[in-house]
């Protein structure tokens, strides 16, 4: 259950899978209202403070806090000139954000709804020619801090050098509503949902891989899976898009997005990952660290362009453990090490070339205050995008799926009610609007209305996509 948003539990150890930073809950805060729940009841959380470190490979470190007096002063320790421009740059996005909301909350099913939606009018806002580092450079001079404010576009696998200037709204999403820390982990939102779902009748078959979707014409009747035929009046498909097409529907019943189509789209970067269950905790290294190589444009292209693996990798580390110890045993805690890579690529064998990774990231972990950490390792997990392609069905281990550019949002995304087949319909990060929990819950809730309304079931409940924000009150534990 879960998917990317599950938990490895072993030896006592509980990790994240894939999320660890649980951003902009309202998505989910207004869908547990919705059907009368509260969703800090169900899903204790705690919200973090400071949000992350960032430590810079060419020297200084930043303890981001959502505390804007602290996080100027902050500012200030490392580039003076660019400290009163914090409060700019998050009142400017305060802005953008409310102007582009509408975008996430409804479908783009075709041009016309560009249109309606008057999409041109935003463009001076949006600037759809400008990436997202150089909308950073109109406020901050300092290449540090545009990195502290646009490192969130890896959250969607890009570069911010690629990545288009939108996305500046990811960082004030974190200090506007708070970087959280669910008990259990990511994982725990995912048990949770499914826990109410299945209060409210809602039936789940787990670990039954669907194996083909049955056709009639080009309208999907149902999937076939290890114990037999399903029929249904509609399919909604959350698997990996491009991976569930390319191995699901047959190549012949899709125009757009058929099997060489889909491979020269451009995708996200992936993860290679280790969670560490170590003796002990690092009492001193925060929840979350964010380590930038020295040279993060040449990591970047490593990564984006070059597909090779960087002799000096950024990485992230969570240590949950400081903050949530059920983590682990105990006289233990966990470590979760992420290193973005290329997508999977000739270039890289991860069979050869993953042991000598490894060991290099242990070295950079010695180096960052986590001393004597191999020697202390009591349990150990290696997942490569190799294993994210091949264990975790996601297409070429592009593990925040198709990339984020103009040319593969909102109508030119898979629709959510998917245009190709009839009677299918698309929820996750392959569909609009994107990778990432908070769009992803948005996506399911477009998707639900659009369902509900071809069966002409009541979709009003769902709420208006664009209305109006109302403060969904929170009980905070
Ligand atoms: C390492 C990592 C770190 C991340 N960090 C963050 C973060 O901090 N914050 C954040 O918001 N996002 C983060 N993300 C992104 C986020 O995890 C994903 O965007 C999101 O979980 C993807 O959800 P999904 O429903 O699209 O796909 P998935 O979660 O992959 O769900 C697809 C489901 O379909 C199932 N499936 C596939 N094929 C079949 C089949 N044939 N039959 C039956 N079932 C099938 C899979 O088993 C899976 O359960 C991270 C992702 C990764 C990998």
């Amino acid at each position: 259950m879960g998917g990317r948003c599950s938990a490895i539990e072993e030896d006592g150890f509980r990790f994240d899978l894939g999320p660890t930073f649980f951003l902009y809950p309202r998505v989910l805060e207004r869908i547990f209202k919705l059907i009368g729940r509260d969703l800090h009841s169900e899903v204790p959380m705690v919200r973090l403070d400071p949000q992350y470190r960032i430590a810079f490979g060419g020297g200084g470190e930043l303890n981001c806090t959502p505390d804007l007096a602290r996080l100027e002063a902050e500012v200030a320790k490392i580039s003076p000139a660019d400290a009163p421009n914090v409060r700019r740059f998050l009142d400017d996005n305060r802005v953008k954000m409310e102007k582009f909301r509408p975008c996430l909350e409804r479908p783009f099913q075709g041009w016309h709804d560009l249109v309606r939606w008057q999409l041109m009018k935003l463009f001076p806002t949006l600037k759809p020619w400008s990436s997202l580092d150089a909308e950073l450079g109109r406020y901050f001079r300092d290449e540090r801090v545009r990195l502290a404010f646009s490192f969130q576009s890896k959250y969607l696998g890009m570069s911010p050098f690629n990545c288009p200037s939108l996305f500046s709204i990811l960082s004030f999403l974190e200090y506007e509503y708070g970087v959280w820390h669910p008990l259990g982990g990511c994982a725990a939102v995912s048990a949770g949902m499914g826990r109410v779902a299945r209060e409210m009748g809602v039936r789940f078959s787990l670990g039954e891989e669907v194996k083909e979707v049955l056709f009639d014409g080009r309208r999907a009747v149902g999937v076939r899976t290890p114990s037999g035929e399903h029929r249904a009046d509609a399919l909604v498909i959350n698997a990996d898009f491009a991976h569930a097409m390319t191995t699901l529907v047959p190549n012949h019943l899709r125009r757009k997005w058929t099997d060489e189509r889909i491979a020269k789209k451009k995708f996200s970067c992936s993860t290679f990952m280790m969670y560490l269950g170590v003796e002990g905790r690092y009492a001193d290294v925060p929840h979350h660290t964010i380590h930038c190589a020295a040279d993060y444009p040449t990591n970047l292209g490593d990564i984006e362009a070059r597909h090779v693996l960087s002799a000096d990798p950024s990485f992230y580390v969570q240590n949950a453990c400081v903050t949530d110890p059920g983590l682990a045993p105990a006289g233990t805690s966990t470590l979760y090490v992420l290193a973005p890579v290329t997508h999977q690529h000739g270039n890289v064998d991860w069979k050869r070339d993953a042991p000598a990774f490894r060991s290099r990231l242990l070295k950079k972990l010695e180096g960052v205050g986590l001393g004597g950490v191999e020697q202390r390792i009591r349990f150990e997990r290696v997942v490569t995008p190799a294993d994210w392609e091949s264990r975790y069905n996601v297409y070429r281990g592009a593990t925040f799926n198709l990339a984020h550019t103009w040319g593969q949002m909102l109508h030119l995304r898979p629709r959510n009610k998917f245009d190709e087949l009839d009677g299918v319909y698309l929820v996750g990060g392959g569909t609009h609007p994107g990778s990432g929990l908070p769009v992803i819950y948005e996506s399911a809730r477009i998707t639900s209305r659009l369902l509900l309304s071809d069966f002409d079931r009541d979709a009003e409940w769902l709420g208006t996509p664009g209305a109006a924000e109302s403060p969904v009150p929170v009980a905070v534990s």
